[in-house]
């Protein structure tokens, strides 16, 4: 019973079920339950808040130092076909010169 949204309109927690459609007791806002087509798919954005896919290119923002290592992935550095995963960084990629390589999208932006 708790996977339910809280109300769009007045944010209220109270939400429940009729049929295809949720109520809100509060406001009395109805509308259509998405059951389905579960619309969680993540969705990654680039420091300029620019939506990420799998394929993009981007470059880097700042200086990213490799953990272990004392290598540093340069500001500038592009990076192309990028592949979305979950988790802390969601980017997985190669970098020419580094290999396999995992980033945060908040540190590349789409070009
Ligand atoms: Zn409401």
């Amino acid at each position: 019973m708790s996977n339910l949204p809280n109300c769009p309109k007045c944010n209220s927690a109270y939400v429940y079920e009729d049929g295809a459609f949720l109520v809100c007791p509060e406001c009395a806002h109805e509308w259509a339950h998405e059951t389905e087509s579960e619309s969680d798919e993540k969705v990654v954005k680039d420091s300029n808040g620019n939506i990420l896919q799998d394929g993009d290119s981007v470059s880097v923002i700042k200086d990213l130092k490799i953990k272990g290592t004392s290598s540093v992935i340069k500001i500038g550095t592009k990076v192309k076909g990028i592949r979305l995963v979950e988790g802390d960084h969601d980017i997985d990629c190669k970098i020419d010169g580094f290999g396999a390589m995992k980033l945060k999208s908040e540190f590349v932006k789409k070009i």
